[in-house]
């Protein structure tokens, strides 16, 4: 199904547009000429469905199509998700899709900017998108009311739960107008029982839409995996750097400690990166999402649990320096390198300790991930804290070493039970000199 198939106001259909979206996604499919009719849907969906348009496009073309005014401190449309970091992607989509809109938006939550969240809140705001901790703080000391509210939108309903926010939220609804009076949408990564009831309790004859967890954003991804010894990756990734083309990296690891060695690591090196873990400063870390998704910063380090909600379009290359653990963070991780139709290429290192995971990985995903086993003209070497001084004061990164004569291929030794014999596949020749266009 297209977006044009859609009976849709043209600045939301502009928005669309703007946002590089064409077909529409299963979960939209389902959802949206139910919700563009005014039904309230309840829809069990994962992060990289789309779930956020599914509901972002109803409720933007409720509020064009309602006409009533904005009063200052009134929201129109309210979106409570569980953490701060939602809160925020929700407010880029929407900032997105509705930026032909007029409409205005705020996002708040907690941690940061008490004050200037607050004056926010207080002038005229169509969407407000928010957690329910600070929402309930400033609704109690009167900053806004709820009595206006048109649309409503609790996102991963499953997550509220899990952190606790149940009463929260259940605050917060219970002050909204009646369900008759307004259109509500319920997204849950799963939809028991419980996100059930509160969807009985607080919603108007919910339509309920399930979409089974895709695995199509793997598809569009060139996969490749090397097996390499622990001590041989960082010389592997500044070779592959050197290597591939790309404009715009992502790199994972599976621990924050490893996270933070191997951003100084590339920084050392003479790359422009920045990291992201669960414990940098919010502040910092919306700073670093947002220069990485401008284009101004080619290269982030991440960890699972902070990127979270990182949606960014085109990363030219998603590398799993740790191969993950859990195999849908597999498909979490690279589905960030083919989105919005895109190809990309998910490119994993498998060493001695995280290679147990493959088998689970290529079950999950449904078929073996091609295998490149690196040579020694690949592996670049590192260059030492003082050589990269130097060419951070002007110089430029050398080219590889030659191979050694004998060029052994480096692989780590068997593990018990881990890796299985693979054959000896080359997907490419040797290589042709670097070509990334980073570090320049
Ligand atoms: P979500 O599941 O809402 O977190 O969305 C996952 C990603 O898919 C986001 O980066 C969206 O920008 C993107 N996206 C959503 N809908 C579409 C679509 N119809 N076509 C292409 N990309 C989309």
């Amino acid at each position: 199904m297209t977006f044009n198939s859609l009976s849709l106001p043209e600045p939301i259909r502009k928005g669309i547009g703007a946002a590089g979206f064409t077909k529409c996604t299963p979960i939209q499919a389902a959802a949206l000429p139910l919700a563009l009719s005014g039904k309230d849907v309840a829809g069990q969906a994962q992060t990289g469905s789309g779930k956020t348009a599914a509901f972002l496009i109803p409720l933007l073309a409720r509020l064009l199509g309602s006409g009533h005014p904005t009063l200052p401190g009134a929201p129109r449309a309210l979106i409570l998700g569980p953490t701060r970091e939602l809160a925020v992607q929700i407010l880029w989509d929407a900032e997105l899709l509705g930026q032909f809109t007029g409409l205005t938006m705020l996002a708040v939550y907690g941690g940061v900017d008490y004050q200037k969240q607050r004056e926010a809140l207080q002038r005229k705001v169509d969407v407000l998108v928010g957690t329910p901790g600070r929402l309930i703080d400033y609704f109690k000391q009167g900053v806004y009311e709820l009595s206006q509210v048109e649309v409503l939108v609790v996102d991963e309903a499953d997550r509220m739960f899990d952190m606790g926010f149940i009463k929260d939220l259940r605050f917060l609804l219970r002050r909204l107008p009646p369900y008759q009076k307004r259109q509500s949408f319920l997204f849950s990564a799963t939809l028991s029982l419980k996100e059930l009831e509160l969807g009985y309790e607080f919603m108007n004859d919910p339509v309920k839409i399930a979409i089974a967890p895709e695995h199509v954003t793997v598809d569009k991804v060139e996969h490749l995996l090397f097996h390499v010894e622990k001590k041989e990756k960082l010389r592997l990734l500044l070779g592959l750097l050197r290597r591939e083309r790309w404009e715009r990296v992502l790199i994972f690891s599976n621990t924050k400690i490893g996270a933070e060695r191997l951003n100084e690591k590339l920084v050392r090196h003479g790359y422009q990166a920045e990291l992201i873990s669960g414990d940098i400063d919010q502040r910092k870390r919306l700073r670093v999402i947002a220069q990485f998704k401008e284009g101004k910063l080619p290269i982030l380090v991440a960890t699972d649990v902070a990127s979270r909600g990182l949606h960014v379009e085109a990363v030219s290359i998603v590398f799993n320096y740790d191969l993950p653990q859990d195999p849908e963070d597999y498909v979490h991780r690279i589905g960030r390198t083919a989105r919005a139709g895109a190809a990309g290429k998910a490119i994993s290192l498998a060493d001695e300790e995280y290679v147990l995971s493959l088998e689970a990985i290529e079950n999950y995903i449904g078929f073996k991930i091609p295998v490149e086993w690196p040579d020694e003209s690949l592996l670049t070497q590192e260059v030492g804290a003082e050589a990269a001084r130097v060419r951070r004061m002007g110089g430029h990164p050398k080219p590889p070493p030659p191979p050694p004569p004998s060029g052994q291929s480096s692989r780590p030794s068997p593990q018990p039970g881990g890796e299985r014999p693979r054959p000896r596949r080359r997907r490419h020749g040797p290589p042709a000199g670097p070509k990334g266009q980073h570090p320049g």
